[in-house]
């Protein structure tokens, strides 16, 4: 039991999917943030570069279930998971368990050197548990950005060929080739330029904005592509099946199928950026499978590790094996208590009912948000698959985004113990991604905050 367990005896609850017996209970004993937590936020405004931000300013000392416990002893709800990491929740046994008996192994021994076993395990369970039946091999990297960069590297190599598409609203990562995959300029791209050459942008189908239909959308972006681009040219095209920080835009029925065929048709590799949406968040072990479409290649990181980090590459075997030996890689990549945690946290993946536990997920949020939309004209849009829900704040009159909203719904959540995260590309969108070990009673009692906040706001 961890020492905050330990002052509140009774109120420990064993969360049925883990954590560290943290009290499951939204407990603000000062205003946040407290006193201890302000220290850490000074320390950090003279310490760390500007440019790295927070959204809650808390100094987090536990997490697990579905809360965040401060160093004043506010112990907020968890309705981020970290940016989608902690999908089975903070500090899972069975990860925790696995990543003490690895480091007390070997720490690393870089798998380029001297390889290792459970980075061919976790390549293996990859390989089985992404969509479509073919022959698959995966390589693995430290972060989202870096898998997105060497699927690019992969395409390019395979087909000989250059340009890369991405699509408006798209989010792929801070490195230079991932900015410039990326769609927004603020704060992702704003002044660090200049970008990678050969990448360009195609339009999305975004149902609430452009109210097309979905083969519609796909036949507007392809032309798009065939004119500013040509297929003779295109190595990739790289798409997020449900668009994360672009603002949860899930596309209409038939515009994904319709561009992954035309891919099929010229020899374009098609790239699911799955790093956000993968591993059981949105009901389905990938989003892909949301939509019936197997992609060539699929990029996933975030919630692979149970919070530790790791990211990895995985598709066609013809298409990974078209890299030359040695040119992919890197030093930590697939690191072994990485890779320690990523067994561990697959295991509970696959067994221990996390599909089903996102689809109940889903539906609460379903039910709550729906409810909220219907008695409030400032949600235009909710929206969203699993535990991968959000709400697109509107102003009622012209249906033009309500950023200011927005955010202070958001900043009042936050002040009363709730962490929600804000996305979209106009900054007018509330994103639920909550760890998937919170108990239902706790889920409902941060969004009754989120709907106080709104009616207040
Ligand atoms: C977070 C994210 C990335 C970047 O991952 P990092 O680990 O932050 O580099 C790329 N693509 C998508 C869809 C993401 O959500």
């Amino acid at each position: 039991m961890s020492a905050i367990a330990a002052e509140h005896p009774d109120t420990v609850v064993n969360t049925p999917l883990g954590g560290p017996g943290l009290p499951q209970e939204r407990r603000l004993v000062t205003s946040i943030p407290g006193p201890r937590s302000q220290e850490l936020i000074d320390r950090k405004a003279q310490a760390v570069a500007a440019g790295v931000g927070h959204t809650a300013a808390v100094h987090a000392v536990a997490a697990g279930g579905g809360v965040i416990v401060d160093a004043d002893g506010n112990s907020l709800i968890d309705l981020g998971s970290g940016i989608a990491v902690t999908t089975i929740g903070n500090a899972h046994p069975k990860v925790v368990a696995a990543v003490q008996e690895q480091v007390a192994q070997f720490t690393h021994t870089c798998f380029m050197i001297a390889p290792y076993e459970s980075y061919v395990s976790v390549a293996e369970a990859l390989n089985r548990i992404t969509p479509g039946e073919h022959a698959k091999k995966s390589a693995l990297f430290n972060s989202g950005a870096e898998a997105v960069e060497n699927a690019v590297k992969i395409a390019r190599k395979f087909t000989g060929k250059q340009a890369v598409v991405a699509f408006d609203h798209g989010y792929h990562g801070r490195t230079n080739l991932t900015m410039a995959l990326t769609a927004k300029s603020m704060p992702y791209k704003s002044g660090f330029g200049p970008f990678a050459s050969e990448i360009y942008r195609a339009p999305l189908s975004y149902p609430f904005r452009d109210r097309l239909d979905g083969v519609v959308a796909a036949k507007k972006a392809i032309s798009v592509i065939e004119k500013q681009v040509g297929a003779d040219n295109l190595a990739a095209v790289i798409i997020e099946p449900i668009q994360g920080e672009g603002g949860f835009i899930v596309p209409a029925d038939g515009f994904l199928p319709t561009i992954v065929d035309w891919c099929r048709a010229n020899d374009v590799v098609f790239i699911a950026d799955e790093i956000q949406t993968g591993f059981a968040r949105t009901g389905e072990m990938f989003a892909s499978d949301l939509f019936g479409i197997v992609p060539d290649l699929i990029t996933t990181a975030k919630g692979i590790a149970g919070g530790l980090p790791l990211a990895a590459v995985t598709g066609r075997a013809e298409i990974m094996d078209a890299a030359h030996t040695g040119g992919l890689g890197g030093t930590y990549g697939g690191n072994p208590i990485a890779c320690a945690a990523a067994l561990a946290a697959i295991d509970v993946f696959e067994n221990d009912g996390m599909i089903e536990r996102a689809r109940e997920i889903g539906a609460i949020l379903t039910d709550r948000l729906g409810a909220l939309q219907a008695a409030d004209p400032r949600i235009g849009d909710v929206r969203g698959h699993g535990a991968m829900m959000a709400a697109e704040f509107v102003d009622p009159a012209t249906g033009e985004p309500d950023a200011a909203l927005t955010a202070a719904v958001a900043k009042t959540c936050i002040a009363q113990g709730v962490i929600v995260l804000t996305c979209g590309t106009y900054g007018n969108v509330i994103r639920f991604l909550p760890p998937l070990s919170i108990p239902d009673d706790l889920l409902h009692e941060g969004l009754g905050v989120v709907a106080a906040a709104l009616a207040s706001a």
